[in-house]
C-alpha cells in the first residue's frame, strides 16, 4: 500500500520509519518548499500544480501537518480515502470552532470570548476577569500570535502586537501542569488510548514529556479518555488524535487538539508496545490497532536549536537518539532522545544526566523535581 502524506517534516519521517516494516511506501506532498522528511518520494508543489501526480501515486492519504488549506484536503478526499477527515483539519485550524465543539461535547475549556477589535478585547478582558490569554483565532501555533493581559488597560497594546482581525480571549487557567492524551481510532471504530504524558514547555516549545504522567490519578486518565473518545466518534476519526489539557484542582481543562501524531507522543517509539506512528499507519491502512501499553517509564527530551554532544548521549545505555537530519537554527526541532527507566527516581537521574549534553535544554523541571 502506498501512503500519501500531506506535509514532509519530521513527523512524516517518523511515520514512514514506522510504516516500512509493514511494507508501506510513502509519497510526501510538500507545499512549503522546504521538506525535511529525507526519505520516501517528495513532491514539492508550492503552486498546487502537481496534486494529480501525487494522487496517481498513492492509495490513501494522511497528514503530518494541519496548517494546509482545507480545500486541498477536500479535493483530495474526492479522489482517495483521506484519514483523518478534512473536517478534523477544519476544526483544528480555527480555535473558535474547536472550543465550540469541545463545549458541545461536554469537554471543559477555559471560559472564552471572541474579540474583533481593541475595544472588544478590552471588554472581553473586563468580563472574563484578568489575567486572560488572547490568541489569534487562526494561524496560531506554539504560543505564536498570543498575549497575556494582566489588566484590561493592556488591550490596545496586545491587539497591536498580535495583529490579527479575530482573537479568542481565554481566562488564564491556574494549572498544576500541562498534560496530553493521545488516542487512536481504527476504520471499524476500535479505540485505543495511550497513558497520558506530562509536558514541560520552555519559550513556547515542548522540552520534556514524561509518560505515564507521574502521580496520575485513575479518574483523570478516565476523564481524558472520555473527552478524546467523544471527539474521535463525533468526527468519525481514523488515525491518531492528540488532546492537550491543563490539570487543575477542579479537573482537566482542554486547551487544543492536533489531528495527527504529536511531539508529546514521541516517547511511544521505545516506550510503548506500539508507537503512535505505527498505530497511525495501522489505522489509516485499515489494519487492527497495536497494543498501546507502556514498556516502563519514559521521558522524551527534545533537541532544540543545537545538537549538543550527541556522541556522549549515544554512549548512554538507556538513551535512544532520534535525529531529523535538519540544520541547526534557534528554536528548531532537530531531534529527540527517549529515556527509559523502571522507577521515576531513576528516570529523573537519567534525564538530568542526558540533558547536560544538550546545551540548548532548559533545566529539567517536572512534577518529579522539587519546586524552586
Ligand atoms: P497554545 O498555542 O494554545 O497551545 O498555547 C501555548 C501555551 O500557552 C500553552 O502550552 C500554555 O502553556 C499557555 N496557555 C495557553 N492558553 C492558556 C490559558 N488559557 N491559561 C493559561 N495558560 C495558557
Amino acid at each position: 500500500m502506498r501512503i500519501g502524506v500531506l506535509g514532509a517534516g519530521q513527523l512524516g519521517r517518523m511515520l514512514a520509519l514506522a510504516g516500512y516494516p509493514l511494507a508501506k511506501t510513502f509519497v510526501f506532498y510538500d507545499m512549503s518548499g522546504s521538506p525535511s522528511a529525507g526519505l520516501g518520494e517528495v513532491i514539492i508543489d508550492r503552486e498546487g500544480q502537481y496534486l494529480d501526480d501525487f494522487l496517481s501515486r498513492v492509495d490513501r492519504v494522511t497528514y503530518e501537518f494541519e496548517h494546509l488549506p482545507v480545500d486541498v484536503a477536500e479535493k483530495i478526499a474526492a479522489h482517495k480515502p483521506v484519514h483523518p477527515c478534512p473536517r478534523a483539519l477544519q476544526v483544528c485550524q480555527n480555535r473558535e470552532a474547536e472550543k465550540t465543539l469541545f463545549g458541545e461535547l461536554g469537554i471543559p475549556t477555559p471560559e472564552w470570548k471572541i474579540a474583533d477589535s481593541a475595544a472588544s478585547l478590552k471588554a472581553a478582558a473586563e468580563e472574563l476577569g484578568c489575567p486572560v490569554v488572547a490568541k489569534s483565532n487562526t494561524e496560531g501555533y506554539d504560543g505564536k500570535g498570543q498575549a497575556v493581559l494582566k489588566s484590561p488597560e493592556e488591550a490596545e497594546a496586545a491587539w497591536a502586537s498580535i495583529g490579527h482581525p479575530r482573537l479568542i480571549v481565554e481566562k488564564f487557567v491556574d494549572f498544576h501542569r500541562e498534560v496530553s492524551i493521545i488516542a487512536v481510532r481504527a476504520e471499524d471504530g476500535e479505540l485505543a488510548f495511550y497513558p497520558m504524558a506530562e509536558n514541560t514547555h520552555h519559550e513556547g516549545i515542548l522540552r520534556y514529556s514524561i509518560a505515564p504522567a507521574p502521580k496520575l490519578e485513575k479518574h483523570v486518565q478516565e476523564d481524558a479518555e472520555r473527552y478524546i473518545k467523544a471527539l474521535l466518534n463525533e468526527l468519525d476519526y481514523v488515525g491518531v488524535l492528540t488532546l492537550e489539557l491543563f490539570e487543575t484542582t477542579d479537573g482537566l481543562v482542554a486547551n487544543e487538539m492536533a489531528p495527527r501524531v504529536h511531539n508529546s507522543g514521541h516517547w511511544t517509539i521505545e516506550g510503548a508496545m506500539t508507537s503512535q506512528f505505527e498505530n497511525h499507519i495501522r489505522a489509516v491502512s485499515g489494519h487492527p490497532l497495536g497494543n498501546v501499553a507502556p514498556r516502563g517509564l519514559s521521558c522524551m527530551i527534545n533537541i532544540i536549536g543545537e545538537h549538543g554532544d550527541i556522541e556522549r548521549i549515544l554512549e548512554l545505555p538507556y538513551a535512544h537518539v532520534h535525529l531529523y537530519n535538519k540544520g541547526e537554527r534557534p528554536g528548531r526541532k532537530l531531534g529527540h532522545v527517549n529515556i527509559l527507566a523502571d522507577s521515576y527516581e531513576e528516570l529523573v537521574w537519567r534525564v538530568k544526566n542526558c540533558a547536560q549534553f544538550l546545551p540548548g535544554s532548559p533545566e529539567f523541571k517536572s512534577s518529579l523535581t522539587p519546586k524552586g
